[in-house]
Protein backbone atom coordinates (compact mmCIF):
# COMPACT_ATOMS: atom_id res chain seq x y z
CA UNK A 1 0.00 0.00 0.00
CA UNK A 2 0.98 3.49 -0.75
CA UNK A 3 -0.56 6.19 1.74
CA UNK A 4 -0.32 9.65 1.85
CA UNK A 5 -1.28 12.61 4.68
CA UNK A 6 -1.79 16.07 3.60
CA UNK A 7 -2.16 19.33 4.90
CA UNK A 8 -2.81 22.12 2.71
CA UNK A 9 -2.20 26.14 3.43
CA UNK A 10 -6.12 26.22 4.33
CA UNK A 11 -6.18 23.62 7.12
CA UNK A 12 -7.72 21.07 5.34
CA UNK A 13 -6.52 17.67 6.25
CA UNK A 14 -6.61 14.76 3.10
CA UNK A 15 -5.51 10.97 3.40
CA UNK A 16 -5.21 8.78 0.09
CA UNK A 17 -4.37 5.35 0.14
CA UNK A 18 -3.95 3.09 -3.29
CA UNK A 19 -3.14 -0.63 -2.81
CA UNK A 20 -2.76 -3.77 -4.81
CA UNK A 21 -4.02 -5.75 -2.10
CA UNK A 22 -1.72 -9.17 -0.69
CA UNK A 23 0.07 -11.36 -3.20
CA UNK A 24 -2.29 -14.76 -4.04
CA UNK A 25 -5.15 -13.01 -2.17
CA UNK A 26 -8.58 -14.54 -2.33
CA UNK A 27 -10.83 -13.06 -5.95
CA UNK A 28 -13.38 -10.49 -3.77
CA UNK A 29 -11.28 -9.84 -0.67
CA UNK A 30 -11.63 -6.46 0.26
CA UNK A 31 -8.37 -5.41 2.52
CA UNK A 32 -8.49 -2.65 4.85
CA UNK A 33 -6.94 0.02 2.29
CA UNK A 34 -10.39 0.79 0.63
CA UNK A 35 -12.03 1.35 4.39
CA UNK A 36 -12.67 4.70 5.97
CA UNK A 37 -11.47 3.88 9.91
CA UNK A 38 -9.41 0.91 9.18
CA UNK A 39 -7.29 1.91 5.87
CA UNK A 40 -7.54 5.51 6.14
CA UNK A 41 -9.00 8.64 8.27
CA UNK A 42 -9.29 12.28 7.77
CA UNK A 43 -10.64 14.70 10.31
CA UNK A 44 -9.41 18.58 9.53
CA UNK A 45 -10.64 19.63 12.83
CA UNK A 46 -7.66 16.94 14.23
CA UNK A 47 -5.76 15.08 11.93
CA UNK A 48 -5.44 12.05 9.71
CA UNK A 49 -3.57 8.30 9.15
CA UNK A 50 -3.02 5.81 7.25
CA UNK A 51 -2.29 2.16 7.33
CA UNK A 52 -0.38 -0.63 5.39
CA UNK A 53 0.42 -4.46 6.15
CA UNK A 54 -1.99 -7.01 6.80
CA UNK A 55 -5.43 -5.77 6.15
CA UNK A 56 -7.07 -8.55 7.94
CA UNK A 57 -4.97 -7.42 11.00
CA UNK A 58 -5.46 -3.89 10.46
CA UNK A 59 -9.21 -3.75 10.45
CA UNK A 60 -9.51 -5.57 13.73
CA UNK A 61 -8.52 -2.70 15.68
CA UNK A 62 -10.13 -0.22 13.03
CA UNK A 63 -6.40 2.01 13.66
CA UNK A 64 -6.63 4.80 11.35
CA UNK A 65 -9.94 6.19 13.00
CA UNK A 66 -8.37 4.95 16.46
CA UNK A 67 -5.20 7.14 15.74
CA UNK A 68 -7.31 10.59 14.96
CA UNK A 69 -9.27 9.28 18.32
CA UNK A 70 -6.67 9.75 20.28
CA UNK A 71 -5.07 13.13 18.80
CA UNK A 72 -8.76 14.12 19.04
CA UNK A 73 -8.41 13.79 22.90
CA UNK A 74 -4.98 15.30 23.11
CA UNK A 75 -2.36 12.64 22.20
CA UNK A 76 0.39 13.82 19.88
CA UNK A 77 0.79 12.16 16.64
CA UNK A 78 3.87 10.07 17.89
CA UNK A 79 1.93 9.18 20.90
CA UNK A 80 -1.83 8.19 19.04
CA UNK A 81 0.39 6.30 17.09
CA UNK A 82 1.99 4.11 19.93
CA UNK A 83 -0.99 3.96 21.61
CA UNK A 84 -3.32 2.38 19.40
CA UNK A 85 -0.32 0.39 17.17
CA UNK A 86 1.49 -1.35 20.43
CA UNK A 87 -1.77 -1.67 23.09
CA UNK A 88 -3.34 -3.83 20.05
CA UNK A 89 -0.36 -5.48 18.58
CA UNK A 90 0.11 -6.93 22.75
CA UNK A 91 -3.67 -8.23 22.52
CA UNK A 92 -3.35 -9.24 19.18
CA UNK A 93 -0.22 -11.33 20.42
CA UNK A 94 -2.21 -12.80 22.89
CA UNK A 95 -5.44 -13.68 21.38
CA UNK A 96 -4.20 -14.91 17.90
CA UNK A 97 -0.38 -15.64 18.62
CA UNK A 98 2.17 -14.41 15.61
CA UNK A 99 0.42 -11.70 13.88
CA UNK A 100 0.62 -9.66 10.32
CA UNK A 101 3.29 -6.73 10.02
CA UNK A 102 1.63 -3.54 9.65
CA UNK A 103 2.54 0.38 9.84
CA UNK A 104 0.76 3.70 10.11
CA UNK A 105 1.61 6.96 9.74
CA UNK A 106 -0.23 9.93 11.27
CA UNK A 107 -0.37 13.42 10.68
CA UNK A 108 -2.03 16.69 12.86
CA UNK A 109 -3.68 19.62 11.76
CA UNK A 110 -0.50 21.65 12.79
CA UNK A 111 1.90 19.67 10.74
CA UNK A 112 3.19 17.41 14.04
CA UNK A 113 3.51 13.16 12.54
CA UNK A 114 4.16 10.28 13.65
CA UNK A 115 4.56 6.64 13.12
CA UNK A 116 4.40 2.99 14.48
CA UNK A 117 5.11 -0.39 13.14
CA UNK A 118 5.85 -3.73 14.25
CA UNK A 119 8.30 -4.15 11.51
CA UNK A 120 10.99 -2.05 9.51
CA UNK A 121 9.32 0.57 7.79
CA UNK A 122 10.28 3.37 5.49
CA UNK A 123 8.37 6.31 4.84
CA UNK A 124 9.05 10.01 3.25
CA UNK A 125 7.90 13.39 5.29
CA UNK A 126 8.17 16.75 3.12
CA UNK A 127 7.34 20.12 3.69
CA UNK A 128 6.57 23.44 1.74
CA UNK A 129 9.52 24.43 2.64
CA UNK A 130 11.95 21.55 2.80
CA UNK A 131 12.29 18.29 0.23
CA UNK A 132 11.12 15.25 1.31
CA UNK A 133 13.32 13.30 4.13
CA UNK A 134 13.01 9.29 4.14
CA UNK A 135 13.07 7.94 7.91
CA UNK A 136 13.03 3.96 9.10
CA UNK A 137 11.09 3.38 11.49
CA UNK A 138 11.74 0.24 14.04
CA UNK A 139 9.32 -1.07 16.39
CA UNK A 140 9.61 -0.11 19.83
N1 LIG B 1 -3.15 -3.35 3.42
C1 LIG B 1 -3.21 -4.06 2.16
C2 LIG B 1 -4.28 -5.12 2.23
O1 LIG B 1 -4.39 -5.78 3.24
C3 LIG B 1 -1.93 -4.70 1.75
C4 LIG B 1 -0.69 -3.85 1.78
O2 LIG B 1 -0.56 -2.90 2.55
O3 LIG B 1 0.22 -4.15 1.03
O4 LIG B 1 -4.96 -5.30 1.25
Amino acid sequence: TVGMISLDQMGSIAVGTSTSGLFMKKPGRTGDTALVGDGFYADSEIGGAAATGLGEDIMKGCLCYEIVRLMGIGLTPQKACDQAVYSFTKKLEQRYGKIGEFSLVALDKDGNWGVATNVEFTFAVGTEQDKPAIFIAHPT
